[in-house]
């Protein structure tokens, strides 16, 4: 280690707090620090080389330093860097806004900025409570239908419609209460049921839901196709259009939080796309920028949009924002990331990767301790069980899922656990040989740590 290194590493641990960190033990480990990257490579204050085998968590797109995306940037920059949406236009703004509506599922015609995943969802659920508000007279839809395992971000509103335990347990008696429906986690069935047997168990719940209680329901949340933070658990072909039938027969607004999922990672553009699904609300930002700045957009319709028209002193407008909404070097980057997709072809190019992805998962399988390998397009999970027979996992404390990351470290791969699941999410412009590289290492450390 380079004195440098030692000092920064030292320096960051008087300094710093880690976010989704347990401090204690990061102050007795040894860090890395990253100073660059290139391509689908992070390199550290060593100059060593990795694999960014999780996307920088689950942002980068093209890669890094990517020519196109620095470029835009450094020529917004030579404009201005920032310059407020409240009350003023600003010109990178508009011209994203009209390339998000022309790629979002079609009916999707307005856009509101804001700067991370959890705003995103934060002003989906103001926006579809405060519609209600404003078009119905006796109006009681004031709670929001929700999904076990769902994740939607740290801020209050998002974690109330979120249900992972440990993240927000400790919260709740601040927290509004959720009508909960079961996500179809197949492997541990939230009904009881056998694969084999079920049709749509999960559905019937989410129905009597709906049935019964409407008329308190604003909107519904969901991660279409997968859930990202537990454990990116597949939901089977069918269930998010189901979902979107349910909620239009219910006059439920549909919200799709595709923060995770969006901009290709599931194959399509969006996740929805694959089942031809138009939410009401599309909550997108990790990979929006390509992964280099924060920025979110929540994107709905004109008839949402319009249920906040009327004079000023009616009060109807949406009273919030943040202060760098809409930020110029963010939407440029975010313009330079669309361009990308449109002018390589990366959706047509992502088929054969994540062909090969799928193929290349099969030798988990194999593995004893493999409870489970899920994948959709280019992210996998393989969940690790103490026992694959009965399903137990292993008892939190010993770290399996964090382990097999650290010791993936030493073969050059970056990848972060959700848990006991260890996740493989490589950015879209992963090369074939790159992809083999970070499955052959991790299936290695998953089975000699597990041993
Ligand atoms: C990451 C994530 C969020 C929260 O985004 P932040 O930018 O971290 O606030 C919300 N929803 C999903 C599905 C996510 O994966």
């Amino acid at each position: 280690m380079t004195p440098k290194t030692k000092k920064l590493i030292s320096l960051d641990k008087k300094y710093l707090w880690h976010p989704f960190t347990q401090m204690k033990e990061w102050e007795e480990s040894t860090p890395l620090v990253i100073e660059r990257g290139k391509g689908n490579y992070l390199i550290d204050t060593d100059g060593r080389r990795y694999l960014d085998g999780v996307s920088s968590l689950w942002v980068t797109v093209h890669g890094h330093r990517k020519k196109e995306i620095d470029s835009a940037i450094k020529k917004q920059l030579n404009k201005i860097a920032h310059t407020t949406l409240l009350g003023l236009g600003s010109t990178p703004s508009i011209e994203l806004a009209e390339r998000l509506v022309a790629v979002a599922p079609r009916g999707l015609d307005k856009v509101f900025y804001s700067d991370n995943g959890s705003t995103a969802v934060e002003i989906a659920l103001k926006m579809a409570f405060q519609y209600w508000e404003q078009t119905n007279k006796k109006n009681r839809k004031r709670k929001f239908a929700a999904f076990t395992g769902a994740y939607h971000g740290d801020t209050f509103g998002s974690m109330s419609v979120g249900e992972i335990d440990i993240f927000v347990k400790k919260y709740r008696p601040l927290l509004f209460d959720t009508f909960r429906a079961p996500y179809p986690y197949c492997y541990r069935c939230p009904v009881g049921k056998e694969k084999k047997d079920c049709k749509t168990a999960c559905l019937e719940v989410f129905e009597n839901i709906l049935k019964d209680r409407h008329e308190e329901i604003a909107g519904c949340v969901i991660e279409p196709l997968f859930e990202g933070a537990a454990g990116m658990i597949a939901s089977p072909p069918g269930f998010l259009k189901a979902v979107r039938r349910l909620t239009r027969k219910y006059d439920v607004l549909l919200i799709a939080d595709e923060v995770a999922t969006g901009f290709g990672r599931t194959g399509s553009m969006f996740a929805c796309d694959s089942e031809g699904v138009v939410p009401d609300f599309l909550c997108l930002a990790k990979g929006l920028t390509g992964g280099y700045m924060p920025l979110a957009a929540t994107l709905t319709t004109e008839k949402v949009y319009r249920a906040f028209l009327g004079s000023y002193d009616e009060y109807k407008s949406f009273f919030h924002g943040h202060t760098y909404t809409g930020n110029p070097l963010g939407c440029a980057a975010a313009i330079a990331n669309l361009e990308i997709f449109r002018k390589e072809n990366v959706l047509e190019r992502l088929k054969g990767k994540v062909a090969l992805f799928k193929t290349l998962l099969e030798k988990f399988e194999s593995l004893d301790h493999a409870g489970e390998v899920r994948h959709t397009g280019l992210v996998a999970g393989v969940e690790l069980v103490a026992d694959k027979n009965t399903k137990e996992p292993y008892p939190p404390a010993q770290r399996l899922g964090h382990r097999v990351c650290m010791e993936a470290r030493k073969y050059g791969l970056i990848i972060r656990p959700l848990g006991d699941t260890v996740v493989i999410m490589p950015p879209l412009s992963i090369k074939e040989t790159e992809l083999k590289k970070i499955v052959n290492i991790t299936y290695d450390c998953v089975k000699r740590i597990t041993l």
